[in-house]
């Protein structure tokens, strides 16, 4: 039961707190003016929505003078409001950028080790006209991964060409090693994860149906010891050849730091052999002239990425961690990993699989609450710096950092 008390008071019920379009645009006027967080990233205009609405990205890593420092660096993308109602995910990715261009130390290092791409905003027509799921022409963003490469995309989903843009770009520049769009849930409790299972038990690509495959999955287990070693300490065994579909073939090259020498000669000299292997290669075929050199072949084209091998059960260690770090607002038994071909639109399962990027992840905070406890503002943004925290040591790791360890 609900009673105004003032007689002329317009009351407004809300499904969470509420987080407009304006909000963002304040929140960012408000980072740009802060002469401590100013220098530590970068505003740009990703896109524009179907209404012509300016799609946010930032750009958050440590400035640096030499060019080459920052192509060393490994790449994490972020998202949020896809889902226009679904506030919760603003409030958390508001406390992951007050947290990522803040002064702490462990913000200092993703700084420092990462180029961090933020999307506050997938679908700021949504957020303004008030939809809960769609953006303008009436699509869920979140299902049409797949369907940029339709002819009517670049005026029907125009928000989601641009994520799958800058995907592309980031994984043609460096290594992307973490994806996560951040969602509100109307049904399970608590805040979790849904993760893309590692090739070796993905049953989506056995055929199974989203039904059949959580029927099937069971509860997720936490990683073991040996697993979570694996997944930091030890050398991935290779694994089958997938049926990954290519990205853009004339922009996308392998890793710097996953590419073997070989594998980089095919990719950057294809046309350019040496001298002696050209004539060798003359001399075995026909030459109908001998008095000008025969054309060049064209170049072959260029492999698609490979998949980075990657152990069983990596893709819950994020999520393990991130539970023992906040474990009262983030439960790692209601996080899932199968990949039912119903989502395979969703960014989570796309980017996993267009990309190559094993830990891509979706993260859920429930409207309802946790365990008899409603979220506050705070409760959110807390979860939003446990995203941060925990991109730092669970990857810092991976790269080599030993500073950090002991937060583990
Ligand atoms: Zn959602």
């Amino acid at each position: 039961m609900f009673k105004a008390i003032h007689q002329n008071d317009t009351v407004y019920f809300a499904h969470c707190y509420p987080y407009s379009y304006t909000t963002l645009q304040t929140d960012l006027q408000s980072m740009k003016t802060d002469p401590l967080r100013a220098p530590l990233f970068r505003h740009s205009i990703l896109a524009k929505s179907v209404a012509g609405n300016n799609i946010d990205l930032l750009t958050i890593t440590k400035p640096v003078t030499c060019p080459e420092d920052l192509v060393s660096r490994k790449g994490v993308i972020l998202s949020a409001r896809v889902h226009p109602g679904e506030t919760n995910a603003s409030w958390m990715m508001r406390g992951l950028l007050l947290w990522l261009t803040g002064a702490s130390c462990e913000a200092e290092e993703v700084r420092r080790r990462f180029v961090v791409k933020v999307v506050p905003m997938i679908n700021p027509d949504g957020v303004i006209v008030g939809n809960y799921r769609c953006n303008l022409t009436g699509y869920d963003l979140n299902r049409q991964w797949m369907s940029t490469k339709k002819p009517s995309a670049g005026k029907a989903i125009p928000e989601v060409c641009a994520m799958v843009g800058l995907l592309e770009r980031s994984v043609a520049s460096r290594e992307v090693v973490f994806f996560c769009d951040f969602h509100g849930h109307n049904r399970k409790n608590g805040i979790f994860m849904y993760g893309c299972e590692s090739e070796g038990n993905d049953r989506a690509t056995a055929g199974g149906s989203g039904k059949k495959s959580r029927k099937t999955s069971g509860k997720p287990k936490p990683p073991s010891a040996s697993a979570r070693r694996m997944s930091f300490t030890t050398a991935p065994t290779p694994q089958q050849p997938t049926k990954k579909r290519a990205c853009t073939p004339t922009t996308i090259r392998l890793p710097r730091s996953t590419t073997s020498a070989s594998s980089q000669d095919t990719l950057t000299n294809p046309s350019t052999p040496p001298a002696t292997t050209t004539s060798t290669n003359t001399s075995t075929t026909t030459e109908p002239d001998t008095t000008t050199p025969p054309p060049l072949p064209p170049p072959p084209p260029p492999s698609p990425p490979q998949p980075k091998p990657t152990p069983k059960y990596s893709e819950r260690v994020f999520p393990y961690l991130l539970s023992l770090s906040t474990p009262t607002l983030f439960h790692f038994r209601r996080c899932h990993f199968h990949m039912p071909a119903s989502k395979r639109g969703t960014a989570r399962i796309s980017v996993h699989r267009r990309f190559n990027i094993a830990h891509s992840y979706t993260l859920e905070s429930s409207f309802l609450g946790s365990q008899g406890f409603h979220f506050s503002k705070r409760d959110l943004e807390k979860m939003g710096e446990g995203v941060g925290v925990r991109c730092m040591t669970g990857f810092v790791l991976r790269v080599g950092g030993s500073g950090c360890m002991g937060l583990l």
